[in-house]
């Protein structure tokens, strides 16, 4: 090489250095400053004179982000003059004149000279922009993380070609019992082994449509649960890839409660039972009383006339007779406790929102079905005292009473049934209104009564057992027409003087 050819290869090298946009600057084996160029200058805010004969470290490079003190022969700058290696560093910090720092990414390569070491040249960059849109970017998969985390769903993110797991809450872990390495191992058919032909029927409408909810779907737990979920899954593209998100609900406590609201209606059956037995029995008592009168009055009738005749037939007869009156008065203890039994029970009697039990037993009226296409409201006054009753009792009254309304709205097109509690001085009462086609002509001053009903299959008992429940407790029971129609029911109940927040 000529030497004008030099000259124009160093002019080339040193515009480089000027237009560079990365700072950069050489140092001697000493770490002293041998040249700066341009960029270096703004970056740092030292200009070249002040830099140029200085060591370099003691500028920009003398402490951590944290101010820690940053000793040279620890930094990596340097270590380039003394292991001829190349370093590159991304996660450091450099200072510039006025106090203030800036994160760079910096390389720092060894300078040769005939194969010997004469210093290194630094190139570095201000990476504060790239800094907070990592920083940014971090944050929002954070955020992200946070809230897939925190959710009380359990969520599955799936590969549609092959049902891939992508990615899995703790939920999901948690709830299928499976440490996360191992869920995901796991595609989304695995998960539901035991229902194949569901889960094929289900991804089909899902990829039809791109979104659906279901019900139809449980999942197999680790310990071999099928666990019944409701999911909704939406079919999203990431980065290309077309991918389902699943999130799942844990449905085994809704599925337990709902079977107990279905065991309660069979107990609420099982009582109307009882009770109906008990309002058989009572009626039994009342009947059986009078003939049993009638059998001791002639059998003891019976007796004084033997009385007139001859001796040994007296003796045995009225013997007999004697054995009759007390098997008969026996009879009639029995029946008249079964009857009082009956009639009082007041063991099961407890304080209770009267409130809640007509919200639950109308719900539970409600449970099958039956009210389907009837507009149900419900009017709960407020700050009704406790009142000390059978719950299950009264539950059953206003059951019957909602389940009375329901059957008679049959025939009506636009069904209605209204609820109403409120308060009067001392009582506080419940009120079941429809717009049916109210009372039957027949059973007009004989509602209440047992066995009577128009029902096919009607028993007959329901009136008379909520009206000797009601009357048990102190209140009353009554049944009017509403001007419009259909029929209201309502009863009373009294505010003993140890109920609770009897005040007003
Ligand atoms: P059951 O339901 O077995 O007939 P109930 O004692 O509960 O026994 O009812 C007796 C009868 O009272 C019913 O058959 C029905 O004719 C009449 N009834 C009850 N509730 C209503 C109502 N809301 N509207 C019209 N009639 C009713």
């Amino acid at each position: 090489m000529t030497k004008i050819d030099e000259e124009q290869l160093q002019i080339h090298r040193d515009l480089i250095l000027q237009a560079s946009g990365d700072g950069v600057y050489g140092l001697d084996c000493e770490g002293r400053t041998i040249f700066v160029n341009p960029a270096a200058e703004r970056l740092t805010g030292y200009s070249s004179k002040e830099m140029v004969g200085k060591p370099q470290h003691m500028l920009i490079h003398h402490s951590h982000a944290d101010g820690s003190e940053y000793p040279r022969l620890e930094c990596p700058i340097y270590a380039a003059f003394t292991d001829g290696e190349v370093h590159q560093v991304t996660d450091e910090i450099f200072w510039r004149k006025d106090g203030s720092s800036f994160p760079v990414e910096y390389v720092s390569t060894p300078i040769l000279d005939e194969g010997k070491i004469v210093g290194a040249v630094v190139s570095f960059r201000d990476i504060t922009e790239r800094k907070r849109a990592e920083d940014a970017l971090l944050e929002s998969e954070e955020r992200y993380r946070k809230i897939v985390e925190a959710t009380h769903e359990a969520i599955f993110l799936v590969r549609v070609d092959d049902g891939q797991m992508l990615d899995v809450n703790d939920e999901a872990c948690k709830m299928l019992g499976f440490t996360r390495d191992v869920l995901m191992t796991k595609t989304a058919e695995d998960l539901h082994p035991h229902e194949m032909d569901v889960h094929q029927e289900v991804m089909e409408s899902l990829l039809e449509a791109g979104k659906i909810k279901t019900d139809r779907l449980s999942c197999m737990a680790s310990n071999g649960e099928q666990i019944p979920v409701r999911v909704s899954a939406s079919i999203i593209q990431l980065k290309g890839t077309e991918c389902i998100l699943f999130i799942a609900q844990d449905m085994r406590e809704y599925v337990q409660a709902e079977k107990q609201a279905r065991k309660f209606q069979s107990d609420l059956h099982h009582v109307s039972r009882v009770s109906a037995m008990g309002e058989m029995a009572s009626g039994m008592a009342h009947e059986l009383n009078q003939p049993l009168t009638a059998v001791m009055n002639y059998v003891q009738a019976c007796r004084r006339i033997l009385d007139m005749g001859n001796d040994e037939q007296r003796e045995k007869v009225s013997d007999y007779m004697e054995k009759a009156v007390a098997q008969a008065e026996r009879a009639g203890k029995i029946i008249s406790g079964l009857r009082k039994y009956v009639e009082k029970s007041e063991a099961n009697r407890s304080f209770e929102e009267l409130n809640v039990i007509v919200e639950e037993a109308s719900k539970l009226a409600l449970v099958d079905g039956a009210a389907e296409g009837v507009d149900f409201n419900i009017d709960l006054a407020e700050d009704l005292p406790s009142l000390n009753v059978d719950k299950i009792q009264i539950q059953q009254v206003v059951f019957n009473l909602v389940r009375n309304a329901i059957e008679a709205l049959e025939p009506t097109p636009l069904k209605q049934i209204t609820i109403t509690t409120s308060r009067a001085e001392n009582l506080v009462s419940v009120s079941v209104c429809d717009n049916g086609p109210g009372l039957d002509g027949k059973l007009v001053g004989k509602l209440f009564d047992s066995f009577v009903t128009t029902k096919p299959n009607g028993m007959g008992l329901g009136l008379s057992i909520c009206q000797s429940i009601i009357e048990d407790h102190g209140g009353r029971i009554c049944a009017n027409r509403n001007a419009d129609g259909g029929m209201t029911f309502k009863f009373t109940l009294p505010i003993s003087a140890g109920d609770k927040k009897n005040y007003g």
